[in-house]
């Protein structure tokens, strides 16, 4: 039996009405990616009045960039971090059995190549993954095992088999960054938050020597509010320290970016449904292959950065790098114009307290810090860990004296908007992109005119409609890039597809929406994506 449609998602209208009328709130969160919105879900989820406010759109920021993984991070076990490591196959568990739609379990391989003879790796590799599991516990997504050569070809037949001894299977995540993102947004407004993108923190408000809220700018009309609340939190990523300027004028910077590059190629140059481990590249780092919406990832970079563009684009040093390392452990090199789309995302690193330029080195701890004004900041962290980091946000208000005690803990088996009930299969996110709704989402799409019109294959005009109605979509690309992730997947095939989402968009959300200038943004957004053959 279908379920029936559940009441229509509140529009960013009556989000803008209730924030009109509000009061002081508890909570008034700035920044949308996976920290602030974590924090908004976990601060309202105990009962506390919360504001988020995101100044793009939820996720535009790192949050959409990432590797796809939910992971503990087997490479600082290697820097023999094992309590990070440790909380972070925790919230891997948790965050996998909130949100079964958008993260699962994916087996991964670390192939293992003899040099003159010699098979050291794989003894090597697999105990150190042995201590990996061994630290999930009970929490273990799968057992690691050893292949012979014959069994990791056939699991990875993309595999270089040259010199190829075999391969260690072991199992971590994956998730689909910004729908999670999205998701965390809407379980948030729906435990009574009030969650907007396209409002910018312009300044703080400062009373008897405290910040007391912020100048709120409505992008979309130009409207200001000033915001009151009791606590103010600034999770804004690599941007950290422009929110804490206006504090602190004269505070030391917290965050040194690192850029992180990512290349995506059709499946068929790695048609395995294992991701692919790279232990050990030309600059000491791991690379990794991941399956994902039918395509495949291959990245990252460490590159320090001194700006912070919303945009980053890839050095073509980045580019050369991920496609020669790669390209060292598949059956045939990678080229150019095998990348469909290639994106950039920037790490915000946590400063070591004296100097040190070497990003690979700075941890990927967060920090939270709250100034002597009582704005309180939290950077760093990564996504896998992001309900603990908000958890520790809100203990720093709660030990500051800035928000009554309430106890933790109320997140941790709250599911995720869009979570199928227990026990229901889902469709693998290693596949090609489809709606991935699941009960009463799949009734609300079912609503909607448009299912059969397809505008790139999985990708319907009534998903377009339900980013709007249901999904606070605001634009071409909050659509192509976020809702649905086809810019990251293959931003030429993405951008053949902006007028008519231009034009959908308009017929959703009014005259005031301009189909044409949003198409057009987007087109020459995707344009950046594509990375073209050198002359
Ligand atoms: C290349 C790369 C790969 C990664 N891979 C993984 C992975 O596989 N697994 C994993 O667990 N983690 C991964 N991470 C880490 C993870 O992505 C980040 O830790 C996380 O996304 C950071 O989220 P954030 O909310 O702190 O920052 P952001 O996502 O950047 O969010 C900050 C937001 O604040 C907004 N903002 C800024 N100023 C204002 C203002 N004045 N008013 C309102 N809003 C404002 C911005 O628009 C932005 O959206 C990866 C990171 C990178 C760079």
């Amino acid at each position: 039996m279908t379920p029936s449609p559940p009441p229509p998602s509140p529009s960013r209208e009556s989000l803008l009405a209730r924030l009109r009328s509000a009061d002081v709130f508890d909570l008034i969160v700035v920044g949308g990616g996976a920290t602030g919105l974590g924090t908004a879900l976990d601060a309202a989820a105990r009962g506390f009045s919360t504001l988020l406010v995101e100044a793009e759109d939820f996720a535009k920021g790192t949050s959409s960039r990432a590797t796809k993984l939910v992971h503990g991070g087997v490479r600082y076990l290697a820097q023999g971090n094992v309590s990070l490591v440790r909380e972070a196959l925790h919230e891997r568990k948790l965050l996998l059995d909130n949100a079964p739609h958008l993260a699962q379990p994916l087996p991964f391989l670390v192939p293992a190549y003899g040099v003159a003879g010699r098979f050291w790796d794989l003894p090597f590799y697999g105990i150190g993954l042995a201590i990996y599991e061994a630290l999930s516990g009970s929490e273990r997504l799968g057992r690691v095992g050893l292949l012979g050569r014959k069994r990791a070809l056939a699991a990875a037949p993309g595999l270089e088999s040259k010199r190829l001894a075999g391969a260690i299977r072991y199992w971590d995540g994956q998730f689909d960054d910004a729908r999670f993102a999205v998701a965390l947004a809407r379980t948030a407004i729906d435990e009574g938050a009030i969650v907007l993108n396209y409002c910018r923190a312009r300044r703080l408000i400062m009373e008897g020597g405290g910040v007391a809220g912020v100048g709120i700018e409505d992008r979309e009309t130009g409207e200001c509010f000033e915001v009151r609340g009791r606590c103010v939190i600034n999770a804004t990523g690599v941007w950290v320290d422009a929110l804490r300027k206006l504090d602190e004028p004269a505070a030391a910077d917290l965050v040194a970016p690192s850029q992180g590059v990512h290349l995506v190629v059709d499946r068929d140059r790695f048609p395995s449904s294992s991701a692919m481990l790279v232990p050990k590249t030309a600059d000491g780092r791991v690379l990794f292959a991941v399956p994902w919406l039918g395509k495949v990832i291959l990245g990252t970079t460490d590159t320090p950065r001194h700006d912070t563009p919303l945009e980053p684009r890839p050095f073509a040093e980045e580019i050369d790098f991920i496609l020669t390392e790669a390209g060292r452990r598949l059956a045939a090199p990678l080229t150019r114009s095998d990348v469909r789309s290639a994106w950039a995302g920037l790490r915000p690193l946590v400063k070591p307290a004296a100097g040190g330029r070497d990003t690979k080195r700075i941890s990927r701890e967060h920090t939270v810090e709250v100034s002597p004004h009582g704005l309180v900041s939290v950077t760093g962290g990564k996504w896998t860990t992001y309900r603990a980091m908000a958890e520790s946000v809100l203990d720093a208000c709660m030990s500051h004296g800035l928000l009554p005690n309430r106890p933790a803990g109320v997140t941790r088996h709250l599911r995720l908007i869009g979570a199928p009930p227990r026990g229901t299969a889902t469709v693998s996110i290693t596949e090609p992109p489809g709606p991935h709704l699941y009960g009463t989402e799949a009734a609300l799409l079912a609503t909607l005119p448009g299912a059969e019109r397809m505008l790139l294959p999985g990708f319907s005009e009534a998903m377009v409609r339900f980013a709007a109605r249901h999904e606070l979509a605001r634009s071409v690309e909050d659509v192509l890039a976020r809702r649905s992730r086809w810019l990251f997947l293959d931003a030429r095939r993405a951008a053949d597809a902006a007028e008519p989402v231009g034009a959908i968009l308009r017929d959703e959300l009014g005259e005031r929406f301009d189909a044409a200038a949003s198409a057009g943004e987007f087109t020459r957004l995707a344009e950046a994506y594509r990375i073209l053959p050198l002359p």
